[in-house]
């Protein structure tokens, strides 16, 4: 039977708000009425919760993702002539970092299966130039860790965990951003733990890698106005920290209820008859939906939920006018953007990531969506695949 379809967003972030105005007003108050905004206790207190969270010694407060992978390279040293692996399926920043110091972005492809970095790929793009690897925990699950570690120090390489999307994932019992020389967070409105406006955090268990961040995200100053390095003005601010740590304390809650609506979705699209209950990797038309593999020893936080489609563009047109909320996370991979075309990669390098490009779509997964909100999702999905086979 199909439900009456009514509007999904992609994201409500309205919900989460009204179930913590009042604290979150307080914290705000506490700021003002201390009138200190930029770093400080606030930022002091969240660094450590973030740090134990992550199960990391140290945390760095920073001003957004982007900044957190920035000062990271910049830690590092990463500089004009080095070469850094990363995943072509990600959110521009992770290779836009890399070339912002000069650096070159090198891609390997992904895992049709999880859509992170596929280890096999890495070993064989290593050059005399590479200094690090960035493997992406992409929408809340972990990238094969052990094997991307390995071929590092193998190789005497860096690796930095862009874990912007997975904080609190974990691989073989072990957390997004630990496994890593540094691990990088966002605290974009739309990530898992989300504040009200731009914020990051970088973790490590070296400390003198820790005082190196720190220096680095107050223009290299230490102490004041003595700079031993040029860094940048990449702090986090004080308000945001305040609000930043009443959500964590809701986070693990909030994961559950998007793993239970992850587990709700499997269920529908199931019984609609939509996708092969064996997930084989790639849409037909028997079986037009491909739903996210979890793979072995995982916790996947799905800060999206995102399935393949066969004829994933007429789906979306189909979502669009059923007001149902959706998103491609990513359009065009980016060895395939205008401003890498110095790169020089071809069409056809990555073939997985393109073709994930060209078949995924992001589904609404947030923890306050609702079962009758999810069915019209699914029964959307259903309509659009009943209309193209009648
Ligand atoms: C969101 C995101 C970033 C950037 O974070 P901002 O806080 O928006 O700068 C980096 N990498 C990935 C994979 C992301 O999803």
């Amino acid at each position: 039977m199909m439900s009456p379809h009514i509007p999904v967003p992609l994201l409500d972030l309205k919900p989460q708000y009204a179930s913590l105005r009042v604290e979150i007003q307080a914290a705000l108050e506490r700021v003002a009425e201390s009138q200190q905004f930029i770093l400080g206790p606030e930022v002091e207190a969240f660094e450590r919760e973030i740090a134990a969270y992550s199960a990391c010694a140290f945390g760095v407060g920073v001003s957004s993702g982007t900044d957190a992978l920035l000062i990271a390279l910049m830690a590092l040293g990463i500089a004009p002539g080095d070469e850094v692996i990363t995943t072509p399926y990600t959110f521009f920043a992770t290779a836009g970092c890399v070339s912002r110091l000069g650096a070159r972005p090198v891609f390997a492809d992904i895992d049709p299966l999880t859509y992170n970095i596929d280890p096999d790929g890495i070993e064989r793009v290593i050059s005399g130039r590479t200094r690090a690897i960035i493997p992406v925990h992409l929408y809340g699950q972990m990238a094969e860790m052990d094997p991307i570690v390995d071929v590092a120090s193998r190789h005497g390489l860096s690796v930095i965990e862009d874990a912007a999307q997975a904080i609190g994932a974990e691989y073989r019992s072990r957390r997004a951003g630990s496994i890593g020389h540094i691990g990088t967070f966002s605290f974009f409105p739309s990530k898992n733990l989300g504040g009200f406006g731009d914020g990051g955090m970088v973790t490590t268990a070296d400390g003198a890698m820790a005082d190196r961040l720190r220096i680095l995200r107050n223009h290299g100053a230490s102490p004041k106005y003595y700079h031993k390095v040029v860094g940048g003005n990449f702090r986090l601010d004080a308000l945001q920290a305040a609000v930043l740590r009443i959500k964590l304390r809701r986070l693990d809650g909030w994961t559950e209820a998007r793993q239970t609506n992850a587990s709700k979705y499997r269920r529908l699209f199931v019984a609609a008859g939509l996708c092969d209950p064996a997930s084989p990797a790639a849409p037909t038309d028997d079986y037009p939906v491909v739903l996210p593999a979890e793979a072995d020893r995982r916790r996947h936080i799905y800060n999206q939920f995102v399935i393949r489609a066969l004829r994933r563009d007429g789906l979306i047109a189909h979502m669009k006018a059923r007001s149902i909320g959706h998103e491609i996370y990513y359009p065009v991979p980016l060895h395939q953007q205008e401003c890498f075309a110095d790169l020089g990669y071809r069409p056809g390098a990555f073939p997985e990531s393109e073709r994930a490009a060209a078949q995924t779509v992001a589904l609404p997964i947030y923890p306050e969506l609702t079962a009758r909100m999810q069915e019209s999702v699914v029964s959307a999905i259903a309509e659009y695949y009943q209309a193209g086979a009648a």
